[in-house]
């Protein structure tokens, strides 16, 4: 049988997990999304529509097939820590009737997969939020900092403990972080920086964890600029592109497709004995030390 992956984050063909998602089918993986509930009436509409189709293309010209969509919001672990007025607005936005339950906290998109597919070899988290992120982090609140940390770290420490149950022994999970964790990188602010920098220590941590627990890998790739969805939102992505062409080592466009192969690597045999590690996948601007 092929392997089952489960990618948390994907919600349009633009970002690294969508790319993630091409280079997994490519391998010829099953493809599981979970996609943020305020985007996933457009998602799964587009995706009905055939407005990705051409963006579903893979090399042998056969199209993805995500096999299902999953409503995930990943701040919310189950039902209890969901706030009654959020579910309400949550209903509302998925068509659904109001009946004091979700379906969408990570305890309850695991127990659905588990139901419907028994279990996964593959998680990928490629989601982050900071409300503040366009603030410095001298004038970030700390309700914003604690909410960057939520969605954009401890939201792989809940995924990687509910589907952990359900993946079968030497699977193995990927998430996505950013430079900014290590040097200081202006504008990527709101405690952003800070739940990267997080999100690299628990890669180490939970790496050890859930490797002695469940025969389970754990990498994270740290990616240059892409201009997804969520980075146009932090405002200089534009700006930074530019800054990786000129001062990389590579001056070539960094592709969404070379992060998903990377990911696609790392989660295959062919890195069996690679875990607890962040890898650059950056056209290696990490390595430079001055701009020139
Ligand atoms: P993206 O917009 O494609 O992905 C972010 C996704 O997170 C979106 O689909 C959004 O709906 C989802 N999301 C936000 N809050 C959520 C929540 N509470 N629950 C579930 N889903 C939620 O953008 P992207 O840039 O491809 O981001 C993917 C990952 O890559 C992120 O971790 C990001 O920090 C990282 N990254 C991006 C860049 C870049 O330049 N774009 C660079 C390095 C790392």
């Amino acid at each position: 049988r092929g392997k089952r992956a489960f990618i948390a984050g994907v919600a349009d063909d633009n970002g690294y997990g969508w790319a993630i998602a091409k280079a997994l089918a490519a391998a010829g993986a099953e493809i599981l999304v979970g996609t943020w509930v305020p985007a996933l009436n457009i998602f799964e509409t587009s995706l009905r529509r055939g407005k990705f189709d051409e963006s579903r293309k893979l090399p042998d010209g056969s199209l993805m097939e995500i096999v299902k969509v999953y409503p995930l919001d990943a701040v919310y672990d189950s039902p209890e820590d969901v706030p009654e007025d959020v579910m309400l607005y949550l209903c509302v936005k998925t068509n659904k009737r109001y009946a004091g339950s979700s379906n969408w906290t990570v305890k309850e998109a695991a127990e659905l997969v588990k139901k419907e597919y028994g279990s996964i070899d593959i998680l990928v988290h490629s989601l982050a939020n900071g409300p503040e992120v366009t603030k410095p982090l001298l004038e970030t609140s700390r309700s914003g900092y604690l909410a960057a940390i939520s969605a954009s770290s401890y939201s792989f420490v809940s995924l990687l403990k509910h589907f952990l149950p359900i993946m079968n022994p030497g699977g193995a999970s990927i998430s996505l972080t950013y430079i900014a964790s290590e040097r200081t990188i202006p504008g990527y602010g709101g405690g952003m920086s800070s739940a990267k920098a997080a999100l690299e220590s628990d890669t180490k941590v939970l790496a050890f964890e859930a490797g002695r627990k469940g025969k389970i890998r754990v990498n994270t790739i740290s990616a240059g600029p892409l201009g997804s969805r969520a980075a146009k939102a932090i405002g200089f992505i534009e700006k930074m592109i530019e800054y990786s062409y000129v001062n990389a080592p590579l001056q070539k466009e960094l592709l969404a497709d070379e992060v998903g192969n990377t990911a696609a690597f790392l989660v295959s045999p062919l890195a069996s004995a690679i875990t607890g590690s962040t890898v650059y996948v950056d056209n290696g601007l990490n390595t430079m030390g001055l701009a020139v």
